[in-house]
C-alpha cells in the first residue's frame, strides 16, 4: 500500500481528461487521494503552457513546497503537462527540489518514472511521440455519469499564438474502434454522456486515412458511430475548428439524436487582417457562413466561441470588427481572452504590441457587449421546458445540472447526479438559467 497523492490541475479539458489518467495510475497503485499537501507523499502539478502567467504559478507553487521537501525528504514531487514538455530541464534547474519531469507525451511511464526518483534520483521522460493514448490507461473519473474520451492529441495547424502544437505535437487520431469501444464500456458502466476531445475534432483521422485524402478526416463516421452506442444519451465534442468544418459533420450533428445542440467554435477575431496575423485559414465571412448553416441544421443550437483582444498589430478598426461579428453571432457565450505572448510562438515575436491600458478597455467593451447578448439568449429561455441532466449540487446548496445546450441550470430538490429531468425556466441570467421541476425523466443508474 502506497501513501497518499495531492493533483492540482491547471488549464484545458485535455489536462482534465489526464488528470483523471494521473490519479488512476496513481490509485491502481495503491495511492490514496488527499487535498492536504501535508499529508501527500505525492505531490502531481499537472500543468497548462497556455494561460496567462502559467510559469509564475507554477514556480511559485513549486517554491511553497520547498520547506516541506526539506522536512520530509521522502515526498515526491511531479510536475507533468504542457510546461513540463515545453521548460523540460528547465523546472529542474528552477526548482531542483522537484522528481519527476512528465511531458505530455510520457504519461504512461509515470509510475515507474516515480519508482526510479526513489532509488535513482531525479528523473525525467519529456519524449517527443505519443505511443500510448492516455485514455487506454486506468482512470479515476471525476463524474459518474459524464465521460471525456479523448479522439486524438497534438495539432496539425500553426495559429501564431498557440503553444500547443509545440508541447502536445502534431495531430494523432485514436483509432476509431479504440474510441467506439472505449465509449460501449462507459456505457455499460452508466455513463450517460460523453464528451469528445481533441485540439481540432474536424480532422480527426486526417492521418488515419493518409495517404488516400478521398477517404478524408472522419469526424462524422465517429459522430454516427458513438451515437449508435446504447445509453449514450449526450454526446458533446470540442473544439471544431471553423476552417476545417464539413458539411457532413452539420449533416451527422442534426441527423444524431444524441450529439447535443451546443457547439464551441472558436472565432479568435473578427478582423480578417488579425486572423490572417493569427495564422487561422478562415475569414469572418466564412465564419459567419458556417454559423448561418449549422444553425439551420441544427435549431436551437448554442454557440460559445474564443476571442482574443489586442492580438499584435489589432487596431480599433479591427476591434471594430470583432464586435460586428459578436453582435451579428449573437454567441450564448463568449470566452474572452486578453492577448499575451507565449514564449517560444510566432506572435511572441510580432511587432505592433497593443498597449495595456488599450487592451484592457477594448476587452471590457467586449465583455459588456457579449454580457447583454449572453443574457438575452438565456432569456429566450424562461418560460420554456427544458431537458436538464442533473451533475450534483449547486453553490447555494440547490440541485445543478445543464440542458443539452450546455447551460447551467439552478433547481430546489433533490436529485442525484446523472438524473434526467424536465425543468420550466423561471428566470434568466448572464450565466446560468433557475427552472423548476416540471418532472423526473430517469432517475440516475449510477452513483
Ligand atoms: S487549432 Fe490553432 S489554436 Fe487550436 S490547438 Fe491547433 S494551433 Fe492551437
Amino acid at each position: 500500500m502506497n501513501g497518499k497523492y495531492l493533483l492540482r490541475t491547471f488549464g484545458c479539458q485535455m489536462n482534465e481528461h489526464d488528470s483523471e489518467r494521473i490519479a488512476g495510475l496513481l490509485e491502481s497503485d495503491g495511492y490514496v487521494a488527499t487535498e492536504e499537501t501535508t499529508d501527500a507523499q505525492v505531490v502531481v502539478f499537472n500543468t497548462c503552457a497556455v494561460r496567462e502567467n502559467a510559469d509564475e504559478r507554477l514556480y511559485g507553487n513549486l517554491g511553497h513546497l520547498r520547506p516541506l521537501k526539506r522536512r520530509n525528504p521522502r515526498l515526491r514531487i511531479v510536475v507533468v503537462g504542457c510546461l513540463a514538455q515545453k521548460d523540460q530541464g528547465r523546472i529542474r534547474e528552477r526548482a531542483p527540489w522537484v522528481d519527476v519531469v512528465v511531458g505530455t507525451h510520457a504519461l504512461p511511464g509515470l509510475l515507474e518514472l516515480l519508482r526510479a526518483s526513489e532509488t535513482e534520483g531525479a528523473q525525467m521522460d519529456v519524449r517527443e511521440q505519443t505511443e500510448v493514448f492516455p485514455s487506454a490507461l486506468p482512470a479515476r473519473r471525476g463524474s459518474t455519469h459524464h465521460a471525456w474520451v479523448s479522439v486524438s492529441v497534438g495539432c496539425d495547424n500553426a495559429c501564431s499564438f498557440c503553444i500547443v502544437p509545440l508541447v502536445r505535437g502534431p495531430q494523432l487520431s485514436r483509432p476509431m474502434g479504440d474510441i467506439v469501444a472505449e465509449v460501449q464500456d462507459l456505457a455499460r458502466e452508466g455513463f450517460v454522456e460523453v464528451t469528445l476531445l481533441g485540439q481540432n475534432v474536424n480532422t480527426y483521422g486526417r492521418d488515419l486515412t493518409a495517404p488516400d485524402p478521398s477517404k478524408g478526416p472522419l469526424f462524422a463516421e465517429l459522430l454516427r458511430a458513438i451515437d449508435a452506442v446504447d445509453g449514450i444519451r449526450r454526446l458533446r465534442f470540442t473544439s471544431p475548428h471553423p476552417h476545417d468544418f464539413s458539411p457532413r459533420v452539420v449533416e451527422a450533428m442534426a441527423e444524431c439524436p444524441s450529439v447535443c445542440e451546443h457547439i464551441h467554435f472558436p472565432l479568435q477575431s473578427g478582423s480578417d487582417r488579425v486572423l490572417k496575423g493569427m495564422r487561422r485559414s478562415y475569414r469572418s465571412e466564412r465564419y459567419l457562413e458556417w454559423l448561418r448553416r449549422i444553425r439551420a441544421a441544427v435549431p436551437g443550437i448554442a454557440v460559445t466561441t474564443d476571442v482574443i483582444v489586442g492580438f499584435p498589430g489589432e487596431t480599433e478598426e479591427d476591434f471594430a470588427a470583432t464586435l460586428d461579428v459578436v453582435r451579428e453571432a449573437r454567441f450564448d457565450q463568449a470566452y474572452t481572452f486578453r492577448y499575451s505572448p507565449r514564449p517560444g510562438t510566432r506572435a511572441a515575436q510580432m511587432p505592433g504590441r497593443v498597449p495595456k491600458d488599450t487592451v484592457q478597455g477594448r476587452f471590457e467593451r467586449l465583455v459588456e457587449l457579449q454580457e447583454r447578448i449572453s443574457l438575452e439568449r438565456m432569456r429566450e429561455l424562461e418560460g420554456e421546458t427544458v431537458e436538464v441532466l442533473v451533475e450534483g449540487v449547486g453553490r447555494k446548496g440547490n440541485v445543478q445540472g445543464r440542458t443539452r445546450t450546455n447551460k447551467i441550470v439552478h433547481l430546489d430538490g433533490e436529485f442525484g447526479s446523472g438524473t434526467f429531468l424536465d425543468a420550466r425556466i423561471v428566470s434568466a441570467h448572464p450565466h446560468h438559467l433557475v427552472g423548476e421541476l416540471v418532472r423526473v425523466r430517469a432517475a440516475a443508474a449510477v452513483g
